[in-house]
């Protein structure tokens, strides 16, 4: 059996409000075996305890674990030599990315992640259980929670023409470029069955598991790119197996005209019609809904996924979370490929978030430190299917939290109008995370992960990519490289051309 108190200056449990948060102060939490079994005053619980490890001091906060509730990859794009641009071209650079080996890659994303204070992650790659597999066994083996959001489309991958599908772009297309770009699809995109058939074996294996660190969550890769057909199964396959949704919607202006083009409604209101939407379902991105989208979201239960730096850098524009929240829409945030810094630092994800809002109306509200604090524990808990066990501090959770030294932040002063929590979400950095406890385990402390050398990983990396290219991936290269300016012009076709402020980032109809 183990156990340990938890101690800091502050101990905060939980969000209760757009401006207020259940702390205690000089407070301490007991975990036993994983399991918070107290949180009290740090002197009553050492009473009660005395034998009892202690970690901490009065110059820490103590707080939940931080859920990243979007991610795909270690290695960013960019990294990989992949420059940001509009998403659709984007995608197709990403063909010309080299090849990581997954398990080496999201080892080396759980050990980033960790050193911002992530607990948990919900990771969305392919449907194929093999390669499942190795990715959770990564996030497992550096000790963290994870999500596998197992990604499927059946259509529509790099373009969409006029009538929905992607002939007209093969059409833009000399003849052959567009067999390769036929043969590409075929072999990007599986079947609808062969889809079905891949979740069904996921569900299978992870759906009931009895893992405390594992969930799973199918992830439609966005509404154009997957049939009605795919998506009305998806969705009975989750509510059969009680696992959450997770969709990207509604990214690009050209995602939501796709829907005006070919469905007469958005993206969001063509999965409303297909009974698809509820409480099970989470939309990441949301930059292009409309206030009627924001109300079905609202009416359905449905959660917003909020991926600010990912959004910025990849020119999407940004998700109107003011109103969303407004509306009481439960909304997470996520790192996506990569935040603002090319790294997966939650806490600088948390500062976009907190500034990114503050519209010129000074009526008008925008996320407090405390919303955005929430977004990043409770609300992402309950995004990756752990909402009942982790994301708030208090007895019967499991003990999923961090350290965090305050020496940093309150140097050389700060004023006692502050509340710690504020001064973490302006002010924290991931150099102050001292200590990252999961399930009741140490997995980072002294700024090193306990489980993983993550300089060996890196090493690995380095040398597995010093290899010159292989076949695959100089054919890929090439492809991309020649299909970028067909689709360049084409997206530039497709776009839609209203009247425009001189900044444009989302739009209310
Ligand atoms: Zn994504």
């Amino acid at each position: 059996m183990t156990s340990a108190i938890i101690r800091g200056k502050l101990i905060i449990c939980r969000v209760m409000g757009s401006g207020s948060a259940e702390t205690i102060s000089d407070g301490a939490v007991f975990q036993q075996d994983g399991d918070i079994v107290d949180v009290g005053k740090y002197q009553h619980l050492r009473g009660r305890h005395p034998e009892v490890e202690v970690m901490g001091s009065s110059d820490h906060v103590v707080m939940p674990g931080l859920v990243n509730s979007h991610s795909h990859v270690g290695l960013t794009p960019f990294q990989l030599g992949v420059h940001d641009q509009p998403l659709e071209l984007w995608g197709l650079a990403r063909l010309g990315g080299r090849d990581v080996d997954p398990y080496l890659d999201h080892l080396y994303a759980a050990t980033q992640m960790i050193e911002s204070g992530v607990a948990t992650v919900e990771v969305m790659q392919g449907a194929d259980v093999e390669l499942a597999e190795k990715i959770i066994k990564a996030y497992l083996d550096a000790g963290m929670r994870v999500s596998y959001g197992a990604s499927v489309r059946d259509q529509n991958y790099l373009a969409a023409g006029a009538q929905g599908g992607a002939e007209d772009f093969l059409l833009q297309l000399p003849t052959e470029l567009a067999k390769r770009f036929k043969s590409f699809m075929s072999r990007a995109c599986l079947s609808t069955e062969q889809n079905v058939s891949n979740l069904q074996r996921l569900c299978g294996k992870y759906a009931d598991n009895q893992n405390e660190r594992v969930r799973l969550s199918l992830a439609p890769s966005n509404v154009h790119r997957c049939s009605d057909e795919l998506l009305v199964q998806l969705k009975e396959l989750a509510t059969k197996h009680k696992v959450g949704i997770h969709i990207h919607l509604q990214e690009t202006e050209s995602q939501k005209a796709y829907g005006l083009r070919v469905w007469g409604k958005t993206p969001l209101q063509h999965l409303n019609d297909l009974g698809f939407l509820g409480r099970d379902v989470t939309c990441a991105h949301c930059v292009w809904v409309t206030e009627e989208d924001i109300r079905t979201m609202s009416d359905t239960g449905a959660r917003a996924c909020h991926l600010a730096s990912s959004n910025l850098r990849l020119r999407s524009g940004i998700a109107p979370i003011n109103r969303l929240l407004q509306m009481g829409i439960r909304v997470s945030l996520g790192t996506d490929e990569a935040g603002i810094n090319d790294d997966k630092d939650i806490l600088q994800e948390m500062r976009l978030v907190l500034n990114l809002h503050r519209v010129p109306d000074a009526e008008g509200s925008f996320p407090t430190a405390y919303q955005v604090f929430q977004m990043a524990t409770e609300n992402g808990a309950y995004v990756t299917g752990f909402g009942d066990r982790i994301g708030t501090l208090a007895p019967g959770k499991r003990a999923d939290l961090v350290l965090l030294n305050l020496r940093n932040i309150e140097s050389p002063y700060l004023e006692s109008n502050v509340s710690a929590l504020e001064a973490v979400v302006q002010r924290g950095r991931s150099l102050d995370v001292e200590m990252v406890m999961i399930d009741g385990e140490v997995v980072f402390r002294d700024r090193q992960s306990t489980r993983v050398d993550k300089e060996a990983v890196c090493k690995e990396i380095s040398k597995s990519l010093s290899r010159p290219l292989q076949a695959h991936e100089l054919e890929a290269k090439e492809f991309s490289d020649q299909l970028a300016p067909y689709l360049r012009r084409f997206c530039a076709k497709t776009a839609r051309r209203e009247p425009r402020p001189y900044y444009h980032y989302n739009a209310r109809s």
